[in-house]
């Protein structure tokens, strides 16, 4: 500490008015060079390595004495920027990432401005977070009577979402799981998914105590569905064990192949066996704004739960998901603080404390941040039909994609592909089968080393399969023409070699 320091002074704002017009120069010259960024992205690599100097810059030891604004925003600009994941590029199709747009990054600006703890004080900024949710859950076709929060992820929204399971079953099993713990149900809970459940399941019956042994992965169709039969049969054969199956996770667009289970008849098993049905929608669930795609996803709406991604098919920057609860009294029951014991968080009848804290009892955060307003804006903005056709085109672009590979004799698609997934290789005749593995993951390292396009990959029945998932609202047609052009030079290039 500096003997100097003024301790009237000592804060982060700009402290006289000159010093505000510096500042509001910068913040200017931020957001016109951003703008520009975003509008040319097109022109520009769809990703680059960090190299070794940039990585050398970014290694630097604690700043004691700050170099001022405009030197940060120079050295972000410099180090940062040029060297992200890629995702906000038209012609990236790896994982599931969202692309962003412009109106959320400014809207991140003015939430961040704002600055509300979202713990859920009944303010405007909590009214919004109200009213996006219940926008969400009418567009997903929940009762307008259900709960929600917007969480981080689809992980963090599918772990809020079987949290309520566990809670909900264990109690009418006559244990309050939050009191005393899952041992003392005293039987294994189980938790079924199909073997294509992403990996968020694992997680949360890791940090839920279940264990990872309690999920029963039940084998898919060849369209990699949940076979309906086998897990009827599993949640016979774990009752005859003296287990207590509990939850049936069903997926809205699996991360593989984009395939969707078939989600009535899972219902109906829920129903039948009083198990909670729980629906990972993380990007497949915008399938339903859209009338032409929504019989996709057909009763997802009856779930007890659903997870839902907008920083994926919503377009959306990071982080942005939510989770929707069915039973709001279950909701909170599930996640109610007891304010007799916290009395730092005690209720109040008037004053800022007058309704509680509405998001901090569902879910598990305590200060969260504005995200809310980002989804506000955008359906304000846009309205909900312009998502819907985001999702339509990009899933026309993926049909567009997979016949090119159906036509193509060089070409083989590896996965039927419903939605916005096609995981293909190139595989003409006269290469031999075995080599066809390395080959297609050199393709796919050449792609993206060269800037062209990210796909990622996968493996599909043993076979390593190019794998491009299109949640991407700057993609356009051509896009994915060229992809499937240097997919077949990178592979000619490669056996030449
Ligand atoms: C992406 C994804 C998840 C995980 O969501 P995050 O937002 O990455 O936490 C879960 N399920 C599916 C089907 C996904 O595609």
């Amino acid at each position: 500490m500096t003997t100097s320091l003024d301790l009237t002074t000592a804060t982060f704002d700009p402290r006289d008015e000159h010093e505000w017009q510096q500042f509001r120069a910068l913040a200017h010259r931020m957001v016109d060079d951003t703008l520009s960024h975003i509008a040319g992205l097109r022109s520009q690599p769809t990703w680059r390595p960090t190299p070794p100097a940039v990585r050398a810059a970014l290694d630097e030891p604690v700043p004691y004495d700050g170099v001022g604004a405009e030197e940060a925003y120079r050295q972000f600009v410099e180090h940062v920027r040029p060297y992200p994941n890629g995702n906000i590029h038209p012609r990236f199709w790896g994982w599931v990432m969202g692309a962003g747009t412009p109106l959320a990054m400014m809207s991140e600006m003015l939430a961040a401005a704002v600055n509300p703890n979202m713990a859920g004080l009944d303010q405007a900024p909590a009214l919004v977070e109200k009213r996006v949710v219940a926008w969400l859950a009418e567009v997903l076709g929940f009762p307008s009577t259900a709960s929600g929060i917007l969480s981080s992820g689809g992980t963090m929204a599918n772990l809020i979402g079987v949290t309520v399971a566990r809670h909900a079953k264990a109690l009418e099993a006559g244990v309050d799981v939050n009191e005393h713990g899952v041992q003392a149900v005293g039987r294994r809970m189980v938790i079924y998914g199909s073997t294509q459940t992403h990996n968020w399941i694992r997680r949360a019956a890791e940090i839920l105590g279940l264990g990872s042994n309690s999920i029963h992965s039940i084998p898919v169709d060849d369209e990699y569905r949940v076979d309906v039969d086998a897990l009827r049969a599993a949640i016979r054969d774990d009752r005859a064990a003296g287990h207590l199956p509990f939850c049936v996770v069903g997926t809205a667009g699996t991360v593989n192949t984009g395939a969707t289970d078939d989600l009535q008849s899972l219902l109906a098993i829920c129903r039948e066996e009083k198990l909670w049905f729980h629906v990972d929608g993380a990007f497949g669930a915008l399938a339903r704004l859209s009338p032409a795609l929504a019989s996709c996803v057909q009763g997802m709406e009856e779930a007890d739960s659903l997870a839902v991604d907008l920083h994926k098919w919503g377009s959306l920057p990071f982080e942005c998901a939510c989770a929707l609860v069915r039973d709001d009294a279950l909701h909170r029951d599930t996640f109610a603080v007891d304010r007799t014991k916290a009395n730092y968080l005690a209720g109040a009848s008037r004053g800022l404390m007058a309704a509680g804290l509405h998001f901090s009892e569902r879910g598990i955060e305590l200060t969260r941040g504005f995200k809310a307003l980002k989804v506000w804006m955008s359906i304000k903005a846009f309205g909900v039909d312009a998502i819907a056709r985001s999702v339509e085109q990009s899933v026309a672009q993926s049909r567009h994609l997979r016949r090119l590979v159906e036509n193509d004799g060089e070409l083989e698609l590896m996965a039927p592909a419903p939605l916005n997934i096609v995981c293909f290789r190139w595989a003409p005749s006269d290469v031999p089968a075995a080599s066809l593995d390395a080959i297609n993951e050199e393709i796919v390292l050449r792609l993206q080393e060269s800037g062209v396009a990210v796909p990622s990959s996968t493996r599909l029945r043993g076979h390593y399969a190019i794998r491009v998932a299109n949640v991407n609202h700057r993609t356009r047609l051509e896009d994915v023409e060229l992809l499937v052009e240097e997919v077949k030079r990178l592979g000619r290039e490669i056996t030449r070699s």
